[in-house]
Parts: C-alpha cells; structure tokens; sequence
C-alpha cells in the first residue's frame, strides 16, 4: 500500500491529469507530471511538472526515481515508455493493457478473442487489403485510424472500394480498421475500477450522446433496461478480468435497434463519460485511480444523485468568457473548468455536471443552462 504522503506520477497533464491532480492533492499526495507542454492544466497545479517528451528517457528516469507509482491519463503514452518505467515502481495500469488499447485493430480483436462482440470489422494494413475487408462487410462502412483516432477525429465513411481507397490515402495509408456502421438505439458506458488483488468496484451505466463523434452528454441513470445494463456490466468486468487490469477503465458500447450490444472501444484511464462521478457518487473516478495505483481498496461507486454532465466545448467563447452566473446560480450545478489558456472550437474546456432529484429534472436544468450559454 502506497499511502500519502507519497509521491505519485501521471503521464499526460490534461484535463483528465488535473482532476486526478486535485483528488490526489486532498488525499495528501504529492504529484509529479509528466507533460512536454510548459502550460498543461495538471502540470500548473501540480507538486512538480517534468516538461519533456514522453520517449524522453532521462525524464522518464527522473519520474521513475521521484515516484512511488506512476499512471497514465491518456493511452497513446508511447507503451514502450510505460515498460521502461516499469523498472522504477509499479505503473498501473500496466503497459500491456495499455497497450491493447492504443490500437483498435489489438483492441477489438482481443475482445473478439474473449468472446465479446464488437460491431463486425476488418483490419485494412495496406491498400491491397482493402476489397478482401470490403467483401467481408455489410455497408454503410467507416474506416478509422487504428492508432491516435478519438472524439470521432481520424474516421471517415466510405463504403466502396474507391470511396475506402480515397479515405485510406487521406488517412495517410496508415493502418485502419474499416467497420460496419451500426444503427444506434442509444450509446452507453460503464466506468469501473479494479485492484491489484482484482477487486472491483463498477458504476451505474451512463447513457451518452454525442455530437459528431465527441461525447456532449452523459446520463446517468441512463434510460437502458435493466438487462442490457446487467450485461454491459458483466461484459465490462469480464473485458478488465481478462486483462488482469488494474486501475480504472471506461468500456463505451453501442446498443443497436436490433438489440444487441457491442462494445466500442475501451479507455485504460477515467473517461469524459465518468466525469458525472465527481459530483454525484461516493468516490469520484480521480479518486479511485488514485486508490488503484496506490494498492487501495475501491472507493464506493454509489450513485448519490441523479446527473446530467455537459461537455463544454471551445465553440462557446467564440464571443469571450462565456456568462458562467448561469451555471452557479443554479444551486445542483457544478461547474468544472480545465484552466486551458487558449479556447479553440472542438477543445474540451470544462463540464458542468447538473444533480436533481431525478433525470427529468436534471435534464430541465440543463436545457435552461445550455439556452443561456448558447451550447
Ligand atoms: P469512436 O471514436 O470510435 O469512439 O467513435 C465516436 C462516435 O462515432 C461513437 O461514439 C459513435 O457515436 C460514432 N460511431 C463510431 N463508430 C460507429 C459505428 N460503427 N456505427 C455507428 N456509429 C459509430
């Protein structure tokens, strides 16, 4: 057990490095970033923020030797960095989970492979494999980088073979994974945490809704049935076991009109779609990665609260600081802001996450929020 006041370590100084920054910070933790840009919003709040390039190996010496244990906040750290530091002290999750996830082509196969469903796909490495992968599908299709691709950014829609050979070249003939496109009844995720022991704690599924690929909303409790909810948590659990994961991990599915239930992608790290936990749960998903790195037992998961969480996008400044006494002065509204210095449209900002008694009154305080603001 790593107890405070140790030193910890975070890979990446986003938004997603501050919030763990903040909760290990109340713990009593000390927290180095890692981070080669001198204003990432962990790094100006951290105990210490190493600038360097995350290959940068006498950097990552110097984490390793500062640190009690090290985590990561987002996957495209390079793996070979996360086994190097492997050496100083526990990193968690470890590299080979992490690894799995940096690469969609790794990722969906290894849910394949346990026997999880994923939306049909083929991996397309090279032009010449594009129309054995085109023959293999039903259209619409989407072709998407395997490696780098998020918030919907790096996919394209393609379906014939001149349409994926023009969509391949413009991703720069990188490898890809070419999917079926599903109809969506509804988008949904779980976020749970897991122990070194594997122990684990799960928090009610969220129901997302997304604005071209980027999460704009989370829901929770989400308006699923309760089977579907049982078994994209078992679904979750048993994609975590089977990576003898430890840490947290956010599992987004697609629920399809015919009623099944694929798993989309993984994120070895808190999500934007647990963000809700901050507010309204017993131990936020900052909280809980601090507790799975440091060899502690899971916070509690419960829902505490009805919640609403709006992203807030760059979009919105676009006429300055956006009028924020419309957001306090609703008194179930939180407002959360990354402290990035430069707005930019697409740039996730901050996110306000709305409590009430129940959904519907949630959601009415967010539509008056998002009239005011224009979102
Ligand atoms: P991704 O970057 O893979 O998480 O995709 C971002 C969003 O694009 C998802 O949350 C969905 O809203 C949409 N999307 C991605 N893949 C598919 C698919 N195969 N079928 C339908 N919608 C998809």
């Amino acid at each position: 057990m790593i107890l405070p006041d140790a030193s910890l370590g975070v890979l990446g100084g986003g938004q997603l490095g501050r919030m763990f920054t903040l909760a290990a910070h109340s713990m009593g933790y000390r927290i180095v970033v890692l981070d080669p840009d001198p204003h990432s919003p962990a790094g100006l709040i951290a105990n210490q923020h190493i600038k360097a390039d995350y290959r940068d190996r006498a950097a990552l010496q110097m984490l390793g030797d500062e640190c009690a244990a090290i985590t990561t906040e987002f996957e495209n750290i390079p793996a070979e960095s996360l086994e190097f530091l492997e050496q100083y002290c526990p990193v968690r999750p470890a590299a080979a989970a992490v690894r799995i996830a940096q690469n969609r082509i790794d990722e969906k196969t290894f849910i394949q492979e346990h026997g999880l469903a994923t939306a049909p796909f083929a991996a397309v490495y090279e032009v010449s494999d594009i129309e054995n992968a085109i023959s293999g599908l039903k259209p619409p299709l989407l072709l998407k980088t395997a490696s780098m691709g998020y918030d919907g950014k790096c996919q394209i829609q393609a379906s014939t073979p001149d349409e994926v050979r023009l969509a391949f070249s413009q991703m720069g003939d990188t490898p890809c994974v070419l999917e079926e496109m599903v109809e969506l009844e509804r988008e949904i995720s779980v976020v749970l945490v897991r122990g070194v022991n594997g122990q684990m704690g799960v928090y009610p599924v969220g129901e997302n809704i997304h604005d071209n690929g980027m999460l704009d909303t989370t829901v929770v409790p989400s308006g699923a049935d309760a089977a579907i909810t049982e078994t994209a948590t078992r679904m979750a659990r048993q994609l975590a076991d089977a990576m003898n994961y430890c840490g947290v991990l956010a599992v987004e599915f697609f629920c399809t009109r015919q009623g099944e239930l694929l798993i989309n992608e993984m994120a070895p790290r808190p999500h934007n779609s647990g963000h809700y936990t901050v507010d309204a749960c017993a131990t936020s998903q900052f909280e809980q990665q601090v507790r799975m790195m440091c060899g502690l037992a899971p916070g509690s998961t419960r829902l505490l609260s009805a919640v609403v969480m709006t992203n807030l996008i760059g979009d919105i400044w676009n006429n300055g600081e956006p009028a924020w006494q419309h957001v306090l002065n609703e008194p179930g509204a939180h407002l959360h802001l990354y402290g990035k210095r430069e707005a930019r449209p697409g740039r996730k900002m901050g996110h306000i996450n709305c409590l009430a008694d129940d959904v519907a009154t949630a959601k009415e305080v967010t539509a008056r929020i998002r009239a005011a603001l224009k979102i």
